[in-house]
């Protein structure tokens, strides 16, 4: 055989994208997916609420870096190599306009994440990938060196191919013996932990506000160094919204080391104390006449400002000048630092991913190819790399597919 065989595990985003720029740079290379499941393009199909948020509007690298807990310098040449530039070109291209929303995210025009689905399987299918479902591979077996092959891959039926390259492709686990697969080659595992979740909140008097949102509220854990902001939102369970998500994604796992359970302050409005102090003044003057519950507070929904205030203990039938500097320091206290007990987590509906994987020192970021392993390559989020929400996984998954394709069409 004189042209490459190569294997990707895993009919995700980032192995179809492998696939398809391997075939675009290099169409004489016989590629094969391999897919445990009986379907293909699972999580993408599901991703973004069914709209699919392919990618995020950040064309600056050192901008789009600021948004991955983990990975950040790995990143750097690839998003210079596969920028989120190349994305919007490449969908673009390809018949899959994007378009970017307020906050920056960037859906397909037509609002479906069938579109790119139904566009990855047509255009694997169209360059002739080769594809395999219900095929679990459970062993790579290294092959004995001089021979066309490289490689041996397992299926849990019984069954095997060979390939001069194989590509991890194969998406986040949440548990470290899910990657045995690769352990017994030597490939470091950093153990896997969830990120990207909301806060469970047992407080029914909270759970009553559900459904109320702040636009720009900034969330601390107790003991946690970092602060974040973004719009937050009181659910059934707790506290969501990117301010929290945010938070999670940072702090994924001093979280779980300490089993979810911890102390999240939340400022309603973001302010320093100084500056919420100012501004409390200013409001309460300006309606120095009406009593102190029928204020109306800017950026504070009503039913928010009497939860404040019963958490506060204000006697709510008092006006400003009543106020007493210990009541006004109470009011401030719950405007600017409200303790919230958390005792765990739960998974957000529309993005979730693994904090974890394969060690970075392991891969080499210019080919995407495991040190010490030649053969052997890893894209997308079987990697120790994640972002926040907003896209930015799934640019992960398309760069550092750009990347691997790169190096093998060579
Ligand atoms: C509900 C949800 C919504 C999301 N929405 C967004 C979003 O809108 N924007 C965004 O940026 N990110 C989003 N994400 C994250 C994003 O989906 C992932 O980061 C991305 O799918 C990772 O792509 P991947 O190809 O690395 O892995 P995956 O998409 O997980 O694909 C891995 C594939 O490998 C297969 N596989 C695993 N083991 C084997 C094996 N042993 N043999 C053969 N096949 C195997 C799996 O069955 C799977 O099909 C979302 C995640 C979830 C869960």
């Amino acid at each position: 055989m004189t042209n490459k065989c190569i294997v990707i595990i895993g009919a995700g985003a980032s192995g179809y994208f492998t696939a398809i720029r391997l075939k675009e740079l290099n169409p004489s290379v016989e590629v094969m997916i391999l897919e445990k499941t009986g379907k293909i393009l699972s999580k993408l199909r599901i991703s973004g609420g069914g709209r699919c948020n392919v990618t995020h509007d950040c064309k600056g690298v050192s901008a789009l870096l600021q948004h991955y807990p983990r990975g950040k310098s790995f990143l750097k040449k690839i998003f210079h190599d596969w920028s989120v530039q190349h994305t919007i070109d490449w969908f673009e291209s390809n018949g899959v306009p994007l378009k970017t929303e307020s906050d920056g995210r960037m859906f397909p025009e037509s609002d479906s994440s069938e579109t790119v689905a139904q566009l990855l399987e047509w255009k694997a299918k169209k360059l002739g990938v080769e594809l395999m479902t219900n095929a679990s591979v459970v062993t790579i077996v290294p092959l004995p060196a001089g021979g066309t092959y490289r490689w041996q891959l397992n299926f849990n039926t019984g069954g095997s191919e060979v390939a001069t390259d194989v590509v991890l492709a194969v998406g986040g686990f949440s548990k470290e013996s899910q990657y045995n697969m690769i352990a017994h080659l030597g490939v470091k595992i950093v153990s896997p932990v969830p990120s990207l979740f909301t806060f469970n909140i047992p407080d029914a008097t909270l759970h009553a506000l559900h459904g109320l949102s702040v636009q720009d509220a900034k969330v601390k854990l107790t003991g946690y160094p970092e602060t974040y902001h973004g719009p937050l939102l009181v659910t059934h369970r707790g506290l969501s919204g990117p301010a929290v998500l945010k938070t999670s994604a940072w702090a994924a796992r001093w979280m779980n080391e300490r089993a979810y359970c911890t102390t999240a302050l939340v400022s309603w409005k973001n302010l320093s104390e100084e500056e919420m102090r100012e501004f409390l003044k200013t409001t309460l003057i300006e309606n120095g006449k009406k009593r102190i519950d029928n204020v109306s507070v800017d950026g504070i929904p009503r039913r928010l400002w009497d939860y404040i205030l019963q958490r506060a203990e204000t006697p709510t039938d008092k006006l400003e000048a009543d106020l007493s500097k210990f009541e006004f320091n109470k009011i401030i206290e719950n405007l600017c630092r409200m303790p919230f007990e958390t005792d765990g987590r739960t998974m957000f509906k529309e993005e979730f991913v693994t904090a974890g994987g394969i060690d970075l020192e392991h891969v080499n970021a210019k080919t995407m190819e495991i040190k010490g392993v030649p053969g052997l390559y890893a894209t997308g989020e079987v990697l120790d790399i994640d972002g926040v929400t907003g896209g930015f996984n799934f640019q992960v998954a398309w760069s550092t597919a750009a990347t691997a394709a790169e190096a093998l069409a060579r």
